[in-house]
């Protein structure tokens, strides 16, 4: 039986968010609506998250120093990631000592870094995915390019938001390639995975959760990437039967093996019947934000339920919707925000701003979502919306 008390009392529950965007701040909304206490951390001051937690501390997620101290200091009764790029050995170190990391600690390992998760997919479970091969020099990615073949796609096999991604289309674009990954790798140079290239029909993330009566699929969200980052989602993407099958299936085997309890983003392509694993994030993806419209229980709330250890009987569908990031190119500190009147008019929609700071080149900042009679109308208005909304920087 769950117990939520008062906060700083014994039987208060408090949770340490590592992380605090937009999708963390979704999440602490959700734990706050049952009582539980919330700490943000991330590495600038008023990240998103930190505008709504009850604490906050500002510091990078990679040094290990700082999470063990300020864990050790807060005891929560939940280490909630929200990004990849965390100190994970820590982590694991402090499992061990009794702390409840969401999902688990070797999830957050096994996903931080792209061979952890692909070997594990592909070499361990047996799922499929694109051919691959990692390499760490040029001369091995060299190699690489020349076994799996042209076209491929290139990665910092640590990097999220299409960071250092490229996609190779002759052998005049090899060489810039490498230096697209070792500029945009999150630890500086290093490691990178090269796949072959999937002309899939198109990709979806099917958002499963593991919580205390088992795991449960949602609706597949359909989206639309450029430059390896997200631009508009929808929900369902039709699929036929067999296929979504295909797909709980892949994403039941994956999670499974990550173990815990909490929702899952599973990245999938979708080329006529066959379903490729791409990857997995064991946190609420951010594709998923459409279910803040489509759902009466969002990613978030999911994951806040499935965490606590409560029940999910049943997730209502309240029909097709759709999502588009607001993303906002430029440096400032003075992001004006306007036309929200016009952009609203427009029946069964609605919108979050993220209020980040600053911006610095290119940055997500707010997300305008619709439901609609069909995906179709659903994206539709949230183009409509997209043409309002006015940003002044
Ligand atoms: P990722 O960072 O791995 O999620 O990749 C970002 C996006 O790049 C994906 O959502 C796809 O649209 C595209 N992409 C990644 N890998 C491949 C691949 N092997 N073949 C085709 N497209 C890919």
């Amino acid at each position: 039986m769950l117990e939520i008390g008062t906060h700083n009392k014994p039987k208060g529950k408090k949770a340490l968010l590592l992380g605090s965007g937009e999708l963390g701040k979704e999440v602490a909304i959700e734990l706050q609506r049952l009582g539980v206490q919330v700490v943000a951390v991330d590495k600038y001051e008023n990240a998103p998250a930190m505008q709504v937690a009850h604490k906050s501390y500002v510091f990078s997620m990679l040094d290990s120093e700082k999470i063990r101290e300020t864990i050790e200091k807060e005891k929560p009764d939940f280490i909630i990631p929200e990004v990849e790029a965390i100190a994970t050995e820590t982590l694991i170190e402090l499992e061990k000592k009794g702390y409840n990391v969401i999902p688990t600690a070797n999830a957050t390992f096994l996903t931080m870094n792209r061979e952890g998760i692909r070997r594990l997919a592909a070499e361990k479970l047996g799922i499929k995915t694109s051919p691959y091969r990692f390499a760490s020099t040029k001369e091995e990615f060299y190699k690489a390019v020349e076994e799996i073949g042209i076209p491929c796609v290139v990665k910092p096999i640590m990097s999220s938001s299409g960071h250092g991604q490229s996609v190779i289309k002759s052998k005049d674009g090899i060489e810039k390639s490498w230096q697209i990954a070792q500029e945009g790798g999150r630890v500086g140079a290093g490691k990178v995975i090269v796949e072959g290239f999937v002309k899939f029909d198109y990709e979806i993330t099917l958002l499963t959760v593991r919580h205390i009566g088992g795991t449960s699929f949602l609706q597949p969200v359909g989206h639309y990437q450029k430059d390896g980052d997200y631009q508009e989602s929808w929900q369902p993407q039709p699929m036929n039967p067999e296929t979504i099958k295909k797909a709980e299936d892949i994403a039941e085997k994956i999670t499974t093996a990550l173990g815990g309890r909490g929702i899952f983003g599973v990245e999938m392509f979708i080329q006529g019947n066959e379903v490729i694993f791409s990857e997995v994030s064991p946190r609420p993806h951010d594709t998923g934000m459409v279910t803040m419209i489509s759902q009466d229980l969002s990613e978030f709330a999911l994951h806040a339920r499935a965490v606590l250890g409560l029940p999910i009987p049943n997730i209502a569908f309240h029909g097709p919707s759709a999502s588009k990031a607001v993303v906002v190119e430029g440096e400032s500190q003075d992001i004006v925000f306007s036309g929200l009147e016009e952009a609203l008019n427009i029946p069964d929609t609605s919108m979050r701003i993220f209020a980040k700071p600053e911006v610095s080149g290119h940055r997500r900042m707010a997300v305008l979502l619709a439901r609609g009679n069909s995906v179709e109308e659903a994206r539709q208005k949230v183009q409509e919306m997209a043409k309002k909304i006015k940003i002044q920087i």
